[in-house]
């Protein structure tokens, strides 16, 4: 499709609606991103860019914005729970480009965003909620508020609970994972370096990892319990059930868990990748199409990803086949990454000590004798560059 004069409207404004409405409009169409929030922002809690991810913003001209807001990540620490001995360590200064891995503040990224939305010239309108959408010439769009509206291109990134995915895919109930987590961002009291420490315990670890120049710290906290937790950070919990879960953890976690006042707690599903990711006029990106566990640290930078394919397809073909292609250039990376993601929780919950301690030793083994081989089983995430493949 040739985007001058043509009208893209994008439902919802997170990182993968902004990000494509920014590609979008860069390349001329009129874009409309329609989100059901009175505001656009952020839970507040962190969020790991890794080099794949970075390349998109860095494409979109955002790439220095992000890194004056983010702290370069040095690695990626695994460590026994009670006494937080290291067990692990992975050198992000061995990847290709090093300096390339950040963490960053959510909220200071969807304001990266939201300003070079608006500055771009895209319009955003908040307090829109979308409840359907037909695929069509052009797609329609009904509104929560009776209005309709309509364009060339529909784009679903309306996240986990997606009325696009719905209108393409019909209804898919989720598996509850029997696991939670905790999010929340405290003070640096523990002189927390800039690496991401993943504290692996009997069925609970807990990620954190340095924002804000190191001035505040960002807690996943994930738990294996049986009883159901709805999938949304607008769910807030005490801080004594975080804290009683992990009091067997080492004291510098101790110290952390002990600055947090009202964590969010999500339950953890798996939801399929979506079979179908296009249809006449619409296309899905994001948690739309893929929603992930977050133990791969992947969501978002895949988000980013299908925003730049999506946008790179649609200026070079026409959009039946720019939506194919579209489909075809990401599932099954996204399908391969998510399943990655599923794989990975059992890794750091064994609960068996003594095969827990031979894990351990394994893993150390292994970053001793050979760190480059440890960290390049994930070249196929972070070295993909989606800004040249597309
Ligand atoms: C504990 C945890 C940690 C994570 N850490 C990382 C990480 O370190 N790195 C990483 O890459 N990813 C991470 N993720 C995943 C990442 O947060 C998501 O994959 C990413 O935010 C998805 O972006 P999105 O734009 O697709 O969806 P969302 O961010 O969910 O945005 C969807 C938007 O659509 C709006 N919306 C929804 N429905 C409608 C509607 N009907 N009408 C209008 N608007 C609507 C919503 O209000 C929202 O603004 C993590 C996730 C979790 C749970």
């Amino acid at each position: 499709m040739r985007f001058e004069g043509r009208r893209v409207v994008v439902v919802g404004g997170g990182i993968g609606g902004l990000a494509v409405a920014l590609a979008c409009r860069q390349r001329g169409a009129e874009v409309l991103v329609l989100e059901q929030a009175q505001a656009i922002e952020e839970v507040g809690a962190g969020i790991q860019i890794s080099p794949n991810g970075l390349r998109v913003l860095d494409a979109l001209g955002l790439g220095q914005g992000l890194r004056d807001r983010a702290c370069i990540a040095s690695a990626v620490s695994l460590r026994d729970h009670s006494g937080g001995a290291e067990v692990l360590r992975l050198d992000l200064s061995r990847l290709a480009e090093a300096g390339t891995y950040h963490f960053v503040h959510r909220a200071d990224l969807i304001d990266l965003l939201v300003e070079a939305v608006r500055a771009s010239g895209a319009q955003i309108r908040l307090l829109q909620r979308v409840v359907a959408v037909r695929p069509g010439a052009p797609a329609q769009i009904d509104l929560a508020n009776g209005d309709r509206c309509g364009g060339d291109l529909v784009i679903g990134a309306d996240g986990l609970h997606s009325a696009v995915r719905g209108a393409l895919n019909g209804a898919v109930a989720p598996v509850f994972t029997r696991q939670v987590a905790w999010r929340a961002v405290v003070p640096n009291l523990a002189s927390h370096p800039p690496e991401a420490r993943v504290h692996m315990g009997p069925g609970r670890h807990l990620v954190s990892y340095p924002l804000r120049g190191g001035a505040q710290i960002n807690l996943v906290a994930v738990e294996e319990r049986s009883d159901w937790v709805a999938e949304s950070w607008s769910h807030l919990d005490a801080p004594e059930p975080m804290r009683s879960a992990f009091q067997d953890f080492a004291p510098d976690v101790q110290a952390l868990l002990g600055a947090v006042e009202r964590p969010g707690l999500w339950g953890l599903f798996r939801h399929p990748v979506a079979r179908v990711w296009q249809g006449e006029g619409v296309a899905l990106l994001g948690d739309a199409a893929h929603p992930t566990l977050p133990f791969m640290a992947q969501g978002a930078n895949m988000a980013l990803e299908d925003a730049w394919a999506l946008a790179a397809c649609l200026e070079r073909d026409p959009q039946p086949q720019a939506l194919v292609r579209y489909q075809h250039l990401r599932r099954d990376r996204c399908a391969r990454i998510v399943a990655t993601a599923d794989g990975n929780a059992w890794k750091y919950h064994l609960k068996n000590p003594l095969i827990r301690s031979a894990a351990h030793l394994a893993m150390g083994v292994l970053g001793r004798v050979a760190p480059a081989r440890m960290l390049a089983q994930f070249d196929w995430i972070y070295r993909y560059d989606v800004t040249a493949e597309a």
